[in-house]
């Protein structure tokens, strides 16, 4: 268990570090189209897995996380990618990040090894997991993720639910592509009885700079549902990034509508990429390495404090890096 400090680290908005998002590793056993471009290259690299040395190991990652926690007292870590399970030491690392004192551990997952992980992962400290799902219709899932079999992937939400793990489901809904599975998504959710959040595509990575039709914004969602559903809004708790509807069919889903409604006003998240590149905002592309500072805690404070100004006032503007590599 370390010891805090909280040193003050506020921006005018009021805005504070206190929930981190690590991406263990940039590589994926999926190649989902708004993380991979086209191209067999791009698609290869991001299938093979990354050769040692090229993502921090438990102790480095450790090694950060002691230094941050200790000076602003994180509430809570996200552990995401690429794909979190393919991390080597998923394991001990949970276990080492409990030890020095963050009990809220959290996955991000692609759902593909849940099956078989989700007990050792409950049982290590996680209790509550993302998983991604963007089509109930194989056929669909499998053109976005270019993954033929994409029937693991309700194994492992089925294998997370059975152990008692704390679901929630996200798609990201594109035009076009699986737009006509909100609705599908959404009544699979209300049976299973999970929250499921449909994601804006963002412009982030190969998207940054292209213009593809695939946006499909939060209204065009909410008139989808509401075709078929009466919905009442709920509130939205401070710093959540999506906004939550209950339906008159007895399930409740999540809009993350990073362009139409972005939340930036109160993100609280700082984030790590896999060579432990700290990010102070999502629209950021350049990232600040904190190994040499986690001995100097002045040093340290004033590098996490222009991570912090680095944030957006109101809205995402995009990015060059893909969500693969800063950790959607
Ligand atoms: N492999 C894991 C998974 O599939 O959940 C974790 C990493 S993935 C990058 C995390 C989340 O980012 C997923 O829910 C994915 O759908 C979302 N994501 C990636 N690129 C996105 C984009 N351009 N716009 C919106 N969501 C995106």
């Amino acid at each position: 268990m370390v010891k805090l400090c909280m040193i003050k680290l506020e921006d005018h908005l009021g805005r504070r570090f206190e929930k981190l998002r690590i991406s263990l590793l940039n590589t994926c056993n999926f190649s989902c189209v708004y993380c991979v471009t086209d191209s067999v290259e791009s698609a290869y690299q991001n299938v093979v897995p990354s050769p040692k040395g090229e993502h921090l190991d438990t102790d480095e990652f450790i090694t950060l996380i002691k230094a941050v926690h200790k000076l602003i007292g994180l509430k809570s870590i996200r552990l995401t990618g690429g794909e979190p399970l393919l991390y080597m030491q998923l394991i001990p690392l949970v276990e080492k990040i409990r030890s020095i004192g963050i009990e809220d551990i959290r996955i991000t997952t692609n759902g593909y090894y849940l099956k078989h992980r989700a007990n050792e992962l409950f049982n290590a400290g996680v209790k509550s997991i993302n998983i991604s799902v963007d089509a109930i219709d194989q056929e669909i899932f499998s053109s976005i993720s270019r993954h033929p079999n994409t029937t693991r992937v309700f194994q492992g939400i089925e294998a997370a639910l059975n152990v008692g793990m704390n679901v929630k489901l996200n798609a990201v809904i594109m035009r076009g592509k699986n737009d006509s599975q909100i609705l599908p998504l959404l009544y699979y959710a209300t049976e299973l009885g999970v929250k499921i959040r449909f994601l804006e595509l963002m412009k982030m990575g190969h998207l940054y700079h292209s213009e593809n039709g695939l946006f499909f914004s939060e209204k065009e969602m909410l008139s989808v549902i509401q075709e078929k559903y009466t919905i009442e809004m709920i509130r939205r708790e401070d710093s959540e990034t999506a906004h939550y509807w209950r339906t008159s069919g007895g399930g409740t889903f999540g809009i993350i509508a990073n362009e139409s409604t972005p939340f930036c006003h109160d993100c609280n998240r700082l984030r790590m990429d896999s060579n432990g590149f700290f990010y102070g905002c999502l629209s950021n592309a350049h990232g600040e390495k904190l190994a040499p500072y986690v001995h100097d805690e002045e040093l340290l404070t004033e590098k996490l404090r222009g991570l912090l100004r680095l944030k957006q006032p109101v809205k995402f503007h995009g990015s060059e890096l893909s969500m693969r590599n800063i950790g959607g």
